[in-house]
């Protein structure tokens, strides 16, 4: 039986250059940053993984090294890799891993949310990967099989003003998309201004385009029904965080003022975050991010949840190539997944981390084949852009 080796965690950063940098509310993007997890075997096995603390260039991902490095490698060493679901619950119970598993119930450790969730997640990952290569399998195969072969994809992107919103859009359905999702909230001065922006994006592109908005959790429910009110007649196919995301009761306001789709999700972890997002009426799709929701085997855990209420899932897909992979192959084994999101900030790390590809096809992507997620990580890349020194490994 192969056992962990080692675990090591590496903070990449990626500059954007300054023509390719967007404003949001979250500020300038100038850095695209992501942790990656390597997990390797003493027979020469290994799998990569990814978690998010962050978006964008915002704070940096030494915490989540040191999270890695200094409480889940200890629990992880000399253990056997295969049991991915044990791992979990050994990283997210700690000390009272033993009464989970002779309880069935979870005994979290006190910091259980926030770095801990989002370091799991890349363990859980980089597990998964590894599972799969030492089997010669896909993760998909191990995770039930395919239940597509491609997803469909939406341009995730829309931070133009008035007066360029349409173009933006225009180059998107060019490139093959048949699905968009554009910015609003407070990113514009106004709900107006914002609703102006959605009708330019629909009259350029017309009615047989998906059109999704997106408010990054900034408007107050008053603003949230406005902008819902004053684009009803724009066939959105949801809006996502309207509102705050610690007030589910407040989004479930927005949701039965509207009947446009409500969508959230991106940064909840755990499935009983999303428990009382359903629990409360909240949501129509639910958003998990595989590198903060707690992983793979976190993300089929809120997806059972989520088909429970019949709630659609559509991953938040905004990281580097491995976790882009590793959210790919959880949409090709969920029945209840329908589209994938396919990040156009500047990003490196989706494009120039591995050495495979994904390319568009009549607005869908394919699915990565081969043992475990499918993509071979390029290491130069990671020794050129990793910032965890040889003493914080
Ligand atoms: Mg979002």
């Amino acid at each position: 039986m192969a056992v962990i080796r080692s675990v090591e965690a590496h903070w990449l950063q990626a500059h954007i250059p300054e023509d390719r940098q967007h404003l949001s509310d979250f500020g300038r993007m100038d850095t695209f940053n992501s942790g990656l997890v390597i997990v390797r075997t003493d027979d020469g096995g290994v799998g990569y993984g990814e978690g998010k603390v962050h978006v964008g260039s915002a704070g940096n991902y030494r915490t989540f090294c040191a999270y890695v490095h200094h409480e889940l490698r200890p629990l992880l060493l000399g253990e056997d890799p295969d049991r991915v679901s044990g791992l979990w619950q050994k990283m997210y119970c700690g000390a009272r891993a033993g009464h989970a598993r002779t309880h069935g119930r979870t005994f979290p450790t006190l910091g259980r949310r926030g770095v801990p969730l989002s370091a799991i997640s890349a363990v859980d990952i980089a597990l998964w990967d590894l599972k799969g290569r030492q089997a010669g399998l896909p993760v998909y195969d191990l995770l039930g099989g395919k239940c597509r072969d491609r997803i469909l994809a939406y341009a995730s992107g829309g931070w133009c003003g008035v007066g360029e919103i349409g173009d933006e859009g225009r180059e998107f359905v060019r490139l093959g998309y048949r699905a968009l999702k554009i910015r609003a909230g407070l990113q514009d001065p106004t709900v107006a201004i914002s609703a102006q922006r959605v009708r330019e994006l629909r009259a350029a592109v017309g009615p047989d385009v998906q059109l999704m908005i997106d408010a990054h959790g900034t408007l107050s429910v008053a603003d949230a029904k406005r902008l819902c009110r004053k684009v009803e007649d724009c066939d959105v196919a949801w809006f996502e965080e309207p509102t705050a995301i610690d007030h589910p009761a407040a989004m479930a306001e927005v949701r039965s003022a509207t009947d446009i789709p409500i969508a959230a999700g991106e940064s909840e972890q755990t499935r009983f975050a999303f428990r009382d997002l359903l629990l409360h009426n909240a949501i129509d799709v639910a958003q998990p991010d595989l590198g903060i929701c707690g992983g793979l085997s976190e993300a089929r855990q809120i997806a059972s949840l989520a088909s429970a209420f019949q709630v659609q899932v559509a991953p938040h897909l905004w990281g580097g190539a491995v976790l882009f992979a590793a959210g790919l192959h959880f949409a090709a084994a969920t029945p209840c997944v329908t589209i994938a999101e396919h990040c156009h900030g500047f990003n490196p790390m989706l494009h120039d981390m591995v050495f495979e590809t994904f390319p568009l096809k009549d607005g869908c992507l394919s699915i990565p084949g081969g043992p475990g997620l499918g993509v071979t990580v390029r290491e130069d890349f990671i020794a050129e852009h990793s910032r965890t020194t040889e003493d914080e490994l």
